[in-house]
């Protein structure tokens, strides 16, 4: 891997990454009653007047969540969920 390829594949310049995936995202503005797109301070599924409520949305996954998180911190949870599914695969094994 070169490091034009490295720096694509990397995440975006502050490290933070989507808590899903590791990956890009990207920040929404939904409402707050469905979660709908809102148009002109009205949601775009009930049809109600609705507050603008901030999202991220993963570039990998398109889920919304709340928070970034620092790439380091998501690599540690993958870390420990993969010691977790060992620990499972271990157990299946032996039954
Ligand atoms: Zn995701
Ligand atoms: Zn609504």
């Amino acid at each position: 891997m070169n490091y034009d390829q490295w720096k694509l594949a990397s995440p975006p310049d502050n490290g933070d990454v989507s808590p899903c995936c590791g990956a890009e995202y990207s920040e929404d503005v939904i409402s707050n009653c469905c979660g709908a797109q809102l148009v002109h301070e009205k949601c775009s599924d009930c049809q109600e007047g609705a507050d603008p409520e901030e999202v991220y949305i993963c570039s990998s996954c398109d889920e919304s969540f709340d928070e970034p998180i620092p790439d380091w911190e998501y690599e540690q949870n993958m870390r420990e969920d993969w010691a977790e599914m060992r620990m499972d695969e271990d157990r299946l094994n032996r039954e």
